[in-house]
Order: C-alpha cells, then sequence, then structure tokens
C-alpha cells in the first residue's frame, strides 16, 4: 500500500489564545502539524493523540530567529516530499511590550517585540521558502502557502504601541515583497498577511492592563471588552482557516477577515 499522504502546517504560538484555537481545528490524521511557541501545550497533545493526528510540538523561543530558521530548515529538509501534499506556514505568534511611549519601552522589550514579531516571521519565512522551493526544483508539485497573521495596528498608528505597530506594518511590507518575489517563479508560493479582528485573548488582558497614564486608547479597549465586542479564540481561528482554503488565497497578499 503507498504511504498516506498528508498536509503539512507549520504553526507558531500554538500554545494559547488564537493559535491553540487554530492549532485544535487543524488537527486531523489527514495533517501533520508542526507547533512552535515556548511552551508545549499538553491538552492540543491529548487532543491529538485521541484523534489520531500526527503533531509536533517544539519549545522554541522564537526570539533566538536565526536558531529557529536552522532548525524549521534542516526539519523541512529531512522530511520525505513524497508523503506530503500541501506545505503551509502560518507565523501567528506575536508579543506586546510594555505599554509606553518608545522611549520608556525597555531595549530588550523593544528588540523582543521586534524578533518575535519581525524578525523571526521573516526567517521562518525564508527558511520555509528554500526548503519547499527544493522541494519544487526536485518536481514536488504541492501548493505552498505562507499566512502570517499581521493587525488593524499595522496599519492604523496607535500610541504607546511602537514596537507592536512597526512589527506588524514590517509584516505586512515584507509579505507584499516576498509575494512579489514567488510571483517571478514556477510553481511559486502564495502569501498573505492578515489582519484577524480584535479577539479575546491574553494579548487583549494585556492591553487593557496598560498604565492609563501611558496609554490614551486604554478605555476603547475596555469598552470594547464591555461591549462583548472581542471574538472568541476558536471563532477568529475559524475565520482565519476559512481564508487559507479561499481559492483566491494570495490574490491580495494584504487582507483583514473582516473585509
Ligand atoms: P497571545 O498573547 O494570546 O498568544 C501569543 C502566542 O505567541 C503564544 O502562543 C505564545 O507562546 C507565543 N509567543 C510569544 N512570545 C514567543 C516567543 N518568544 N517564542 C515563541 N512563541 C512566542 O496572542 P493572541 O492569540 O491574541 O494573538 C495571536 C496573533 O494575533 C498575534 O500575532 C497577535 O499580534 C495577533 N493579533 C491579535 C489581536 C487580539 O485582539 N488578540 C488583534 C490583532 C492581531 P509561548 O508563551 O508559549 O511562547
Amino acid at each position: 500500500m503507498p504511504p498516506q499522504q498528508l498536509h503539512l502546517t507549520i504553526l507558531t504560538g500554538a500554545s494559547r489564545g488564537m493559535g491553540l484555537a487554530m492549532a485544535l481545528q487543524l488537527l486531523s490524521p489527514q495533517r501533520h502539524l508542526l507547533c512552535i511557541s515556548r511552551h508545549i501545550n499538553s491538552e492540543l497533545a491529548d487532543a491529538a493523540q485521541k484523534l489520531d493526528a500526527p503533531l509536533t510540538q517544539w519549545a522554541q523561543d522564537l526570539a533566538d530567529t536565526v536558531g529557529a530558521a536552522d532548525r524549521l530548515q534542516s526539519w523541512l529538509n529531512d522530511l520525505k516530499t513524497s508523503e506530503h501534499t500541501s506545505a503551509t506556514l502560518i507565523n501567528n505568534a506575536g508579543v506586546i511590550p510594555r505599554i509606553g511611549p518608545l522611549d520608556e519601552c525597555p531595549p530588550d522589550d523593544l528588540a523582543n517585540a521586534l524578533r518575535v514579531g519581525l524578525e523571526a516571521p521573516m526567517q521562518l519565512t525564508a527558511a520555509f521558502l528554500r526548503a519547499t522551493s527544493a522541494w519544487v526544483n526536485a518536481g514536488w508539485r504541492g501548493p505552498r502557502k505562507v499566512l502570517n497573521i499581521s493587525s488593524g495596528l499595522g496599519r492604523h498608528a496607535m500610541a504607546a504601541q511602537a514596537p507592536y505597530c512597526a512589527a506588524k506594518a514590517g509584516m505586512d511590507h515584507f509579505t507584499r515583497c516576498s509575494a512579489l518575489d514567488e510571483a517571478e517563479r514556477e510553481h511559486g508560493a502564495r502569501l498573505v498577511s492578515l489582519a484577524p479582528g480584535v479577539i479575546d485573548t491574553d494579548m487583549q488582558q494585556q492591553l487593557r492592563a496598560g498604565d492609563p497614564a501611558a496609554f490614551p486608547d486604554l478605555e476603547r479597549f475596555m469598552e470594547l471588552k464591555r461591549q462583548g465586542q472581542l471574538t472568541a479564540p476558536a471563532d477568529a481561528a475559524a475565520r482565519v482557516l476559512a481564508c487559507l482554503d479561499r481559492p483566491d488565497f494570495g490574490k491580495n497578499p494584504v487582507a483583514d477577515v473582516r473585509d
């Protein structure tokens, strides 16, 4: 009997929040899921076991951007392409640094927000494209997709979050540039940077815990919660994953689930 063919999905930030919700929805006996966060999630491991879904979890700090990219590249190099029908990378991990003006952000917090929020997605995308381009050169013809989880804050400026806003704006723009590169290639990958809406996760809690004196938009975030306007992580995950399945995925490299 020929070996079963699997979709391959790599997902960062799967230990909690929307990433965990996406991981739970992606689990399937027909998919090999690689999750990358600093923490392993045992609920996810149990769910995978029950469904007989192939799952690999790495405890990896994405602030070590080169280490993470090298690890991903050699893991992909060792995979048997004949066992995979498609390859997808979802860069979902993100961090909110100290809330306040740029000059009040501790240098290590600022560096971490840019490393995890921008440099890691770029390095992982580069590693993914390098490894899977080699598959294509060797005759593999599965679809390749990169989905970067951006934010409305990459497109609209907000006080007190310059590093986060800059990381997301950078994510949008590198996605546009890489989409142009891939359009020049035969069997190129498709890339999208997607704003996922406002989601009821730890990240929103962190924003609501901001110092009112340092965060002019604090009340707006409090009001969103009070008015029940935050999307549940499972609903946000379903909407984001639906974008990946659209036949026109990649047509607009910068998009918003609310469009
Ligand atoms: P959470 O803060 O709930 O979760 C963040 C995830 O990123 C966790 O799994 C965390 O895992 C991982 N992560 C953080 N730092 C690192 C690191 N150094 N190395 C590896 N993994 C790391 O975020 P959300 O689920 O709310 O957000 C998911 C994405 O959606 C983010 O990119 C965010 O910017 C974006 N977004 C969220 C919005 C919202 O309203 N929540 C709005 C717009 C965009 P661990 O701690 O185990 O490392």
